[in-house]
């Protein structure tokens, strides 16, 4: 049983959640179906995995379904998302075959939760074709995009936009990722919620832990990054950054710290190649873990003194977010969504390149008290601007626009 919904009026005061039972009270009973690719791993199951029940408790009737398919399916999602960030990667048609195929037979396992909802929300590519299989259906369908898909490799798109063109809306992170569509657009940018076990304050003695369990000098600067083993997630980069700083300050220590999600098939080979990249030097803590690491995460990231975020394609970076709220400066690749956390000097570091990001290392190691100032601000800024009470608000908003067909919608 998660945190209740009265639980965050001391994070976000109780106008926030008067509000929000407000928005929510004309929806109550709306069957709510939201669709994605992956239970565990991935910042899209980090947000539904908190945001179905609070919708729940605000009276909805919503509900979490997953897709899945066979390895030929998540080759192909996986070429998609690389290709939608604008990576020239052509798809033979075997794989598209496939990837309709798998979104066929999930739609016979899933006509009877989608065809009578109200709202549908199929996050990203891979359910995408559903609703061409549910010609009866009777609710608002929303394509939400998570993906950075400002600059994509035009015959994937292409071929993507045929299924979304047919959605009601869609939902993008940011304006610069808005497409040509036919339909409404909203832009919606994710969020975390501060009552999950990777997000809550944590005794000291839980944050002192993962110093022994990971073998960490508690009294040397850490820098940390958390993500899946991804390259558009730059860990190679990271590393890169992190020789340089040593090569000056030899106490400093990395952490690259990922598991895999269900539906991303390249991890295990991004991960070898950044464990053959860091070599033997015993500073550099390569961590896999498992799906359920929440505290551990939350911990890693407060017990460091730096988080970094060096990717070079963000659909938005919950890492980024998450750090900012533990009071940590964050350095950030300058891309897609980080942009929208990130402003030099003040929330963190927008960087281009390893030495871009050693250069900001070694000035906040030499200055501690920035460390402070930024991370106080991050986390305000974090408090204003992407917990999930306002993405909450956000989708109650884009409901009762789309159900009711109000006038007032936010429209770009
Ligand atoms: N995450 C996790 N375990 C890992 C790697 C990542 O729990 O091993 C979490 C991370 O804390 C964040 C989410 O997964 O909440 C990743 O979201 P983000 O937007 O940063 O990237 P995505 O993986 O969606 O591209």
């Amino acid at each position: 049983m998660g945190p209740t919904i009265d639980q965050y009026i001391d994070i976000v005061g109780k106008e926030t959640i008067t509000h929000l039972r407000e928005l929510a009270a004309p929806l109550a009973g709306m069957k709510v179906v939201h669709v994605n690719s992956t239970r565990v791993g991935g910042g899209v199951a980090e947000i539904l995995d908190r945001l179905v029940p609070l919708m729940q408790e605000l009276g909805l009737d919503c509900s979490w379904e997953v897709i899945s398919g066979k390895d030929d399916f998540y080759h192909c999602t996986k070429s998609m998302h690389n290709a939608l960030q604008g990576n020239a990667v052509p798809i033979g048609k075997h794989y598209l075959d496939e990837f309709e195929r798998t979104n066929v037979e999930n739609a016979e396992q899933l006509r009877g939760a989608l065809t009578d909802a109200d709202v549908v929300f199929i996050h990203d590519p891979q359910p995408a074709p559903l609703l061409r299989q549910m010609p009866d259906r009777k609710g608002k369908w929303i394509w939400r995009c998570h993906i950075d898909v400002s600059k994509p490799y035009r015959p994937v798109w292409k071929y993507l936009r045929q299924f979304v063109v047919e959605y009601d809306a869609s939902v993008f992170s940011l304006a610069g990722f808005a497409q040509q569509l036919p339909h409404q657009m909203y832009l919606i940018p994710p969020s975390i919620d501060p009552l999950s076990a990777k997000n809550r304050t944590l005794p000291q003695n839980e944050v002192d832990s993962v110093y022994d369990e990971f073998d960490l000098d508690r009294n040397r600067p850490i820098i940390t990054q958390i993500s899946r083993y991804d390259r558009f997630k730059d860990p190679i980069g990271v590393l890169e950054a992190y020789k340089l700083v040593k090569a000056t300050m030899p106490e400093l220590q990395l952490v690259l710290a990922g598991g895999g999600a269900t539906d991303d098939p390249e991890g295990e080979a991004v991960l070898a190649e950044v464990r053959d990249a860091a070599g033997d030097d015993p500073d550099v803590h390569i961590l896999l873990l498992p799906p359920d690491a929440h505290t551990k995460i939350n911990a890693l990231q407060r017990a460091s003194s730096i988080v970094l975020q060096k990717s070079i394609k963000e659909g938005f970076g919950l890492t980024v977010t998450e750090g900012m709220w533990k009071s940590k400066p964050v350095i950030g690749g300058d891309t897609g969504g980080i942009r929208l956390q990130i402003f030099d000097h003040h929330t963190g570091f927008r960087v281009n390149t390893p030495e871009g990001a050693a250069m900001r290392i070694r000035y906040l190691l030499k200055n501690p008290n920035h460390i402070e100032r930024i991370g106080d601000k991050a986390k305000e800024f974090v408090r204003n601007n992407f917990l999930l009470t306002r993405h909450l608000r956000e989708y109650l908003s884009l409901m009762l626009a789309l159900v009711r067909g109000d006038s007032e919608r936010v429209e770009l």
